[in-house]
């Protein structure tokens, strides 16, 4: 596959954008280095580079994609509102119809906010979490990633129940202090963390399926038992669903677990491929916002007619019977085909899946956690990476991210992948 126009214009990034990105995990520094591939347009399950070679996506974009490249529903809704005008900085219908269908989708928000980004969302729903309770730590889970903010850039101290270090420079010990990290799915753990820093915790901020260190279910139970124990706490329990919203059914993991936080923040799939975000929850807790409250959040963009158009229709596209229960079905024939492969090679593999979501780890052991993901073989993952660029299959470039179906996935492009990843297997197995 030639890659001439990749390697030029990586070049010529390299002298205008830091590090030739705009998001640090587009580079393949997770998967032994390379060039990475630059994109000139893309078509349902497809992606073409700027040398006209054709990959199969399962990137997503990281996951909002949900609907396929340029749906050509979404596509009518941008152009339509482009011609009418893309911002207004006053109140707009657009932005009604759209909370009410977010509303009717995720109960829990009875009142809801849109921001810009998934990173905005998570940060404000910490603020107002902080404004309501009165107190100023923070819960999270090691090795989830909720956005570029300070206080969710931090990772565990030495144990469940000590606080955090930066996980970035520029990140203030202070604000690491605040922060407590304790690993997902062990309940003892969150425990112990409440039992040590009981009445200084605002909020547990959880991602309720977590997409940041792969695909990893909670464990039976784990939900309620946090929500329980925080609620006896005093704390708010908070949902970042950024990623899972509208991924797995439509609505959010609330309804596939049957269970509901306090404030929930949303992002990626329900702007249709534009940038948005948005959080709400119960009434009470969101009127501590500006007007009404003393939280103060705002944002020139925020809730703009083009990402509010876009994420309606993306909303209208979702709405559609039986298109999860398909991507059901394309990702348990692609963790089969994964696995039989795997063992026909004598390959140490665990696929852990979810729906059209699902992430490979060359591991032979589960992957419950952020310590037992980061366990798994680096160099495999990278090598495996390459083999299926390759060979036209776009996958995330590191070990922790998902392959995300979307709706425009058919049992052909699985059929190709399959065949793809039982090449890739057969070379790294010599
Ligand atoms: N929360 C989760 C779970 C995410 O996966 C991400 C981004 O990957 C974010 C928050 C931040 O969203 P954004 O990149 O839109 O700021």
């Amino acid at each position: 596959m030639e890659n001439t126009q990749s390697n030029i214009l990586h070049e010529e990034a390299q002298h205008h954008i830091v590090g030739g990105v705009n998001s640090p995990s587009r580079a393949y520094k997770g998967v032994g280095g390379g060039t990475p591939v630059y994109m000139q347009r893309g078509a349902g399950p497809y992606f073409y580079d700027e040398d006209n070679n054709k990959y199969i996506d399962y990137l997503a974009a990281y996951g909002p994609i949900v609907t396929g490249h340029a749906h050509p529903h979404i596509t009518a809704a941008i152009k339509d509102q482009a011609e009418k005008g893309v911002l207004f900085g006053t109140p707009t219908a657009l932005e009604n119809t759209f909370a009410k269908m977010l509303k009717e989708a995720i109960p829990s928000l009875e009142k809801v906010r849109f921001v810009n980004s998934g990173t905005e969302a998570v940060m404000t729903t910490i603020r107002v979490a902080r404004a309501y309770t009165n107190r100023e730590k923070i819960i999270k889970f090691a090795g989830c990633y909720h956005g570029h903010s300070d206080i969710v850039l931090v990772q565990a101290g030495s144990g469940p129940s000590t606080l955090g270090n930066p996980d970035s420079a520029g990140v203030t010990k202070g604000t690491a202090s605040e922060v407590i990290t304790v690993p997902f799915n062990d309940i003892q753990a969150y425990k112990e963390a409440l039992k040590v820093w009981g009445d200084e915790v605002a909020c547990v901020l959880v991602e309720p399926i977590v997409g940041n260190f792969g695909i990893v279910e909670p464990h039976p139970g784990f939900l309620e038992e946090v929500n329980r124990l925080t609620h006896a706490n005093g704390s708010l329990v908070i949902y970042d669903e950024v990623i899972t919203a509208f991924r797995f059914t439509y609505g959010s993991a609330q309804q596939l677990y049957h269970i509901e936080p306090d404030l929930t923040a949303l992002g990626k799939v329900i702007g249709g491929g534009l940038p948005i975000g948005a959080y709400g929850g119960r009434v009470d807790i969101m009127e501590q916002v500006a007007p009404l409250g003393p939280a103060y959040q705002a944002g020139t963009m925020a809730g703009n007619p083009l990402s509010m158009r876009a994420g309606i229709a993306c909303l209208e596209v979702l709405q559609q019977k039986g298109i999860y229960e398909e991507m059901d079905r394309l990702g348990k024939r692609l963790e089969d085909g994964i696995i039989t492969s795997a063992n026909n090679y004598k390959m140490d593999v665990t696929v852990n899946r979810l729906k059209g979501a699902l992430t490979v780890y060359f591991t032979n052991k589960q992957v419950r956690n952020y310590t037992e993901a980061a366990a798994t073989d680096t160099q495999k993952f990278g090598e495996f990476f390459h083999l299926m660029l390759e060979q036209g299959i776009n996958l995330a470039p590191s070990k922790y991210e998902a392959w995300f179906l979307t709706i425009t996935h058919t049992d052909k492009e699985i059929d190709n992948t399959l065949k793809a990843v039982d090449y890739a297997f057969k070379k790294m197995s010599r």
